[in-house]
């Protein structure tokens, strides 16, 4: 479990790589939003995290995110947003919404409606991201790059959720650069997507970058990115799947 003052330094270091990323491609730190994914640490290490400014963070188990939500209201915290960023099944869909800022895991049109039914039984609308498995690899969720499109307009006759924009998990790669394709390909679906609802006024949101990637994913026009070790340091205990 690492110190407060641990946490600290590596916001710090983190930020320093954002500004860097942000300078060099010509786009401003704001347009950049900082998740910082807890996922497996436990409260006390959020509270640090808390106590550093951190007010955005992402979790990827529903039960373990809805604790963690749970601990914070009850005492009295109400400026945190979180962002599930893991595979979320139907039947667990009921747990988050109205709790949640963000779904970055949106794959499949069950789940989208069971969502839109979730949100309007709460009187909600959920903002949504629609994760693309940009690999293509078989161990990773997400649809297909070719069926995103159609799938993004199939959604909009949702009345209860709001397709903010798109989420991918790279490739695990020791040298980011090699996913700077598959950033770029994201952003260029992007903006497909934003022209072809130009009366939405859809700001098309990127959620891509991790640790081992985010400056790169930054260049490449990522507007959130998911970092966990950078932050956190080595995880507590290996996820369960
Ligand atoms: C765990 C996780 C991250 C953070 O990964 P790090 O490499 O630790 O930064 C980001 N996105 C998703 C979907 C994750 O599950």
């Amino acid at each position: 479990m690492l110190t407060e003052q641990e946490i600290r330094d590596n916001l710090k270091e983190v930020e320093d790589k954002i500004d860097g990323a942000v300078k060099k491609s010509g786009r401003n730190r704001e347009d950049v939003k900082l998740i910082a994914v807890s996922k497996t640490n436990p409260v006390e290490v959020l509270e640090e995290a808390y106590n550093c400014g951190v007010r955005t963070f992402g979790e990827n188990r529903v039960q373990e995110l809805v604790e963690k939500i749970d601990y914070f209201e009850a005492k009295g915290i109400k400026d945190i947003e979180w962002h599930l960023i893991g595979h979320l099944q139907t039947n667990k869909v009921k747990y988050v919404i109205g709790r949640v800022a963000m779904i970055h895991s949106v794959d499949s049109e069950k789940l989208a409606k069971v969502i839109d039914d979730e949100s309007a039984k709460k009187g909600v609308i959920t903002d949504i991201l629609v994760e693309l498995n940009i690999g293509d690899e078989e161990s990773k969720f997400g649809l297909s790059f070719d069926n995103a499109l159609d799938f993004v307009e199939k959604l909009t006759g949702y009345k209860n959720i709001r397709v903010k924009g798109l989420m991918c998990v790279a490739p695990y790669t020791d040298d980011p650069e090699d996913n700077r394709k598959y950033f770029s390909k994201m952003k260029k679906l992007s903006v497909d997507i934003t022209d072809k609802n130009k009366d939405n006024n859809s700001v098309c949101e990127l959620s891509m970058g991790m640790t081992g990637d985010y400056a790169v994913a930054i260049e490449e026009g990522a507007t959130f990115i998911r970092v966990g070790t950078g932050i956190f340091g080595k995880r507590f205990y290996p996820e369960k799947k």
